[in-house]
């Protein structure tokens, strides 16, 4: 069988000007980065015809190695086109440190995938890199105004704005800066986050135009004052220049699937302290000039659809037609408890064997994530992903139970057979994104901090009560204090369960969501919750993707999946 690179290697990549041609794009609207990606010209947001429709890509909560969102997300763009349809895709650049670390390739699987890959998971057009360099000038203007007398009176112990790289590196996690002497700063405790944790890459992911992200970058606040005052990126006067470095960052870029669709690849914000979304310029640009714009929300529909729904789509004033919910079966069998999963090691073999029952079992889990969509008023279509060792048997419990829901149902094989194999897919949601809907979303923004919490602890996460730690009490009542009380409310939580325990299976009910602290994220816009350890910069696991790649004598890449 060939590998996902090979697969990609052996395909060959439409000229992009015929990739964006298709929607209209001309020669000035795209600026070409090599040969096969481009970025788009903010120029060509926007309407060219009538809007396309809408449909999200979510999930069942995944296994650690992922349940193939993507990989569906392509390969039902690639069966709509297959219908006859002009369908374009949205998708997050993958990052560094997975791609050096555990997951190996986020640009699809097999036939489904987005080309060239390596561009793709590489460094692209340089996205990640510009996030980088904003978020660090901040981080060196903070430390610099400590170091030159301190006008604003930040507080050091209250500065949140650490520093950040788009690598898995575990040694960075807690750091003393400004050692040496008089010369060398200020001596203090910070860290190190993953560049997809950063706040800039959620702001750049919601910003609906320069001037929005100006001001969201303005809004950024580092730290406090003596008096429990805001210090903002504005008032350090980095704001522009952080601006002025994310230029070129805030266009989308475009690059392709195998089948020749345009996919608009464009930020990648962390799943579960952050939005975990794709661009809003990314999904308008294919809004305005395809039939239909299949967008990824991250891990399972209790994290990127929450997000998608209560801030995307509350943001953009975009409405999905439809939410494909992708479920696998070896996802339900473990939900089923029958099997422990380790991160970070291969999923036990036993997931093989023939178990219908045990997909039985773990069904609690699908019809949880269901029921999340259902409460937003979207029509879902379930999405079968299937892989070489699954059993009809198995597909057929999954199938039923989406019939007794009344919700349409099929399986994909969009992953062995390319758009060929999400014909009966594409159909599906072709069909339910015809139905009438009107998105409702968990909460009214501006209801308080604690209401809105409690909303989503009992309509998306299955809670009973929510258990405030008295410190985050008062960091509730200091923000509502200063303002920021109606901004959206996020649960940074796991994602490896529905709860904020990540051995949970299925879908608990009754139990009591635990926040321990509430954070602010001004110049995205929310204010998030931490249930449980979030982990903001990843390690490498003993034999991390890293060690099975390299470069061959002719310059290609091998191992990278
Ligand atoms: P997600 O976007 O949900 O995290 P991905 O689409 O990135 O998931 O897929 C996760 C992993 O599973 C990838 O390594 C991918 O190659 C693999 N994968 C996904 N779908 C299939 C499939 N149908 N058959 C084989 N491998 C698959
Ligand atoms: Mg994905």
């Amino acid at each position: 069988m060939l590998t996902d690179l090979e697969i990609a290697q052996s395909a060959r990549p439409r000229p992009l000007t015929e990739i964006g041609g298709r929607l209209g794009l001309t020669e000035d609207d795209l600026e070409p980065y090599g040969r096969h990606a481009a970025k788009v010209e903010l120029a060509a947001v926007g309407a060219r015809r009538p809007r396309g429709r809408y449909v999200v890509v979510t999930a069942v909560t995944p296994t650690p190695l992922g349940e193939g969102k993507t990989a569906t997300a392509v390969g039902l763009t690639q069966g709509l086109g297959r219908l006859g349809l002009e369908a374009s895709v949205a998708l997050r650049q993958p990052s560094l440190g997975p791609v050096f670390g555990i997951k190996g390739g986020a640009a699809g699987a097999g036939h489904s995938q987005v080309i060239p890959m390596e561009t793709m998971n590489l460094h692209l057009t340089g996205d990640f890199h510009a996030v980088t360099a904003a978020h660090n000038l901040l981080a060196a203007m903070v430390d610099n105004h400590l170091h030159h007398g301190n006008a604003l009176g930040l507080v050091p112990h209250s500065i949140t704005w650490g520093r950040v790289l788009d690598m898995n590196d575990r040694a960075l996690r807690h750091i003393v800066v400004g050692l040496g002497g008089r010369l060398d700063g200020v001596p203090r405790e910070t860290r190190f986050d993953i560049t997809a944790a950063s706040e800039v890459m959620t702001l750049l992911g919601l910003a609906t135009s320069l001037d929005d992200l100006r001001a969201r970058l303005g809004r950024i606040v580092v730290g406090f004052d003596g008096d429990g005052r805001p210090v903002t990126a504005e008032a350090l006067k980095a704001a522009g220049a952080m601006a002025v470095l994310l230029a070129d960052a805030v266009r989308p870029n475009l690059v392709q699937t195998l089948e020749g669709q345009a996919a608009l690849v464009h930020t990648r914000p962390f799943g579960n302290i952050a939005t975990g979304n794709s661009s809003i310029v990314a999904d308008h640009v294919g809004l305005g000039r395809s039939d239909v714009v299949v967008t990824e929300a991250g891990f399972g529909a209790d994290l990127g659809y929450e997000r998608f729904v209560n801030v995307k789509c509350r943001t953009s004033g975009f409405r999905p037609d439809a939410a494909v919910v992708v479920t696998t079966v070896r996802a339900l069998k473990v939900h089923s408890g029958a099997h422990r999963v380790v991160a970070g090691r291969p999923l036990p073999a036993e997931l093989l064997a023939e178990r219908p029952d045990e997909v039985a079992a773990g069904l609690a889990n699908l019809d949880h994530h269901l029921d999340i969509v259902a409460s937003t008023g979207v029509p879902a279509v379930v999405a079968i992903n299937a892989f070489p060792g699954d059993h009809p048997s198995e597909h057929a419990v999954i199938a039923s139970r989406a019939a007794e829901r009344g919700v349409r149902c099929a399986v994909s094989t969009a992953v062995a057979d390319g758009g060929a194999g999400a014909v009966d897919l594409a159909e599906a949601v072709w069909e339910a994104s015809a139905e009438a809907s009107e998105l409702r979303f968990h909460y009214p923004v501006d209801a308080g901090v604690e209401a809105k919490l409690g909303a989503l602890a009992r309509d998306v996460y299955g809670a009973g009560s929510v258990a405030l730690a008295p410190e985050a009490s008062r960091q509730v009542a200091r923000l509502e204090e200063l303002g920021y009380g109606a901004l959206p409310v996020l649960v940074a939580k796991t994602h490896l369960s529905t709860t904020a325990r990540p051995q949970d299976r299925g879908a608990p009910t009754g139990w009591e969501l635990p926040i321990r602290e509430v954070r602010l994220a001004a110049g995205a816009g929310y204010v998030y919750a931490l249930a449980g350890d979030m982990q903001t910069m990843p390690g490498l696991g003993s034999t991390p993707a890293a060690t099975r790649m390299d470069l061959g004598p002719d310059g290609r890449v091998t191992g990278l999946f």
